[in-house]
């Protein structure tokens, strides 16, 4: 049974509150957890930012946005009638697509009416003697609730470079992370896009297109690999539909609940011929197969990372015809797999077509934005448009740009300093009633499957209080530091820890967030369930109920 709390005040009654539970955020995570506490009876609001839902698929609306994973395994798996009716158009569909099926979630499963637009939540405080929530919002309004809930993504916090002069610029420019509903005009046009991550790779092989000339600003290469991106024929469609259940299944096995299972050899259990063989067959097959399906040590094993960096770098070799620019194109600071890997269509090919060029910022640092274009250390460039695919102030940076406090007015920033700590990604302690979904050290990975095991959990457990009556539910102490052990526990031996990227903590655009640390969860999504399960299961025990 539960831990119960000493005697205290009464809380608030939850009729006096405006709302059991305030969901932040209106994205895949939202949506669905608004729809499961419903079904408990809950009255819940959903604050979100945005003018429509989406989240990540709403904001992200830059040229070539797309899924990096199988359309049919990113999308919700909680509702039959809906697998039924919602016939995906490609492998990696694009971002229209993809919000087009948030919208067509949204209005069958009723959503709007409990979400609130254009409403970004600027605090969160919690009242120790009511046991509630207050939430406020941009235009100062206050909203109560005895349950907090943040859907607010962990790469949604778009940031941009330190560069002077970035206002200066006369011409449009934009994050790709906030980029304007109406688009920006770049046909035929002069662009710089600087980053080179995930979304700056699907920008750049999309802009090269139609721009008139597209110049590249490349701080750190990236190893990218083909997605194999194809429509899917509607034969092929019902296909995928009838395997549904056995594509979950598989999903619920992989250890980050992609399609792509691990292969249980490792690198050196096979002869060259085999390894460079199978290793082929990664490369001209789908998706991040490459990479979440490849040899068993090969993001453990120095020797093993060392050759497969070693075949990719052959494939760009290969795919760009200047040695020099292919030499700029290949990461000479990580191995291959050590950060997430950008998935790719033509895009080392772009680099050969006369309308594009690269600046290796390396050797030609920007110095800053002016009114024409950019200024680096060589000299003035003109340009039309300029993109920022900067990337973002991941995991911990949407929480930070939120004032959360909890009880005793701890900031949540404050207890967060040194890296974040929580039990089972889902709660803090001294941050009661307040849960995560996919907070900082729960499974990462195919985040949809993640996210409907988070939501799910939370929901049994606002069940369970709400049954029982209970208004308090609080991580122990006790509980995050076991989980934060289990957690470093899972993150040793990994190559990727060793690594300055999103995934170790680091942004160096953002204050403080310089060095790395174990934002990350990196044990299997199998082991993270099972962890979470054994909680619900005895009751919370490890959690103060009261
Ligand atoms: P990112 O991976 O962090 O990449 C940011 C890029 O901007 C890097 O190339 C970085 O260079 C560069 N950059 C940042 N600040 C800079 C500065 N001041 N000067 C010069 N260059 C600078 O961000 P992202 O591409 O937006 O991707 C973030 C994550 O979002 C991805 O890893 C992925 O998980 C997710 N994402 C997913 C999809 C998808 O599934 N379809 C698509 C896009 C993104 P350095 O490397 O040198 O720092």
């Amino acid at each position: 049974m539960a831990m119960p709390r000493e005697e205290g005040p009464t809380p608030q009654p939850s009729s006096t509150l405006d709302y059991d539970a305030i969901i932040v955020g209106a994205g895949i995570s939202g949506m669905y957890q608004l729809y499961r506490l419903r079904e408990l009876g809950l009255r819940v609001r959903v604050f979100e930012a945005g003018t429509g839902v989406g989240g990540t698929w709403y904001w992200n609306r830059y040229p070539g946005a797309r899924f990096d994973s199988e359309s049919y395994s990113y999308g919700y798996s909680f509702s039959q009638e809906l697998l039924d009716e919602w016939d995906w158009g490609e492998h990696f569909s694009g971002q229209p697509e993809i919000e087009r099926y948030c919208n067509h979630v949204a209005a069958k499963f009723d959503l709007y009416r409990d979400i609130q637009f254009s409403a970004r939540v600027i605090a969160a405080h919690f009242n120790e003697v009511g046991r509630h929530w207050t939430i406020t919002l941009g235009d100062r309004s206050q909203h109560t609730a005895r349950f907090l809930i943040s859907a607010i993504g962990l790469l949604s916090a778009p940031t941009m470079p330190r560069f002077d002069g970035i206002e200066d610029f006369r011409g449009p420019w934009a994050h790709t992370g906030l980029w304007p509903k109406g688009g920006i005009d770049y046909d035929g046009k002069r662009v710089a896009v600087i980053g080179t991550g995930a979304s700056g790779v699907q920008a750049i092989q999309e802009i090269a297109k139609t721009a008139g000339h597209l110049t590249v600003f490349q701080r750190r290469p990236n190893w990218c690999t083909p997605l194999h991106n194809g429509p899917i024929p509607k034969e092929e469609m019902d296909e995928i539909r009838a395997g549904y259940p056995k594509l979950f299944e598989l999903c619920r096995q992989t250890a980050a609940c992609f399609v792509h299972t691990i292969d249980p050899r490792g690198t050196f259990e096979v002869s060259d011929e085999e390894r460079i063989a199978f290793w082929e067959d990664r490369y001209a097959g789908k998706g991040f197969g490459i990479w979440q399906g490849n040899f068993r040590d090969m993001l453990t094993d120095r020797e093993s990372n060392r050759l497969m960096s070693d075949f990719v770098a052959d494939k760009i070799r290969q795919r760009v015809k200047d040695p020099k620019i292919a030499e700029l194109l290949i990461p000479n600071d990580h191995g291959f797999g050590t950060r997430r890997v950008p998935q790719e269509t033509n895009y080392y090919e772009v680099y050969n077509q006369t309308n594009v060029s690269l600046v290796s910022m390396l050797e030609e640092p920007i110095e800053r934005i002016i009114e024409t274009g950019i200024r680096t250390s060589s000299r003035d460039y003109e340009f039309d448009v300029i993109v920022y695919a900067t990337g973002f102030d991941a995991v911990t940076g949407s929480f930070d740009r939120i004032d959360i406090k909890g009880a005793g007015g701890t900031p949540l920033k404050e207890k967060w300093t040194g890296g974040p700590r929580t039990f089972i990604g889902l709660m803090v302690d001294e941050f009661p009633n307040m849960f995560m979904i996919m907070g900082p050290h729960a499974a990462l990975g195919n985040n949809p499957r993640s996210i409907e095991y988070n939501v799910e959990w939370i929901r049994d457990l606002l069940r369970y209080a709400t049954e029982r009556d209970l208004t308090l539910a609080e991580a122990t102490p006790d509980a995050v530091e076991n989980w934060h052990k289990f957690v470093l526990e899972k993150a040793e031996g990994l190559l990727s820890n060793e690594i300055d990227s999103w995934m170790t903590g680091i942004n160096l655009n953002v204050e403080g967030k310089q060095t790395r640390t174990i934002v990350r969860y990196s044990g299997t999504a199998p082991e993270y369930r099972a962890r979470c399960d054994e909680v619900a299961e005895a009751d919370y025990a490890e959690m103060h109920m009261d």
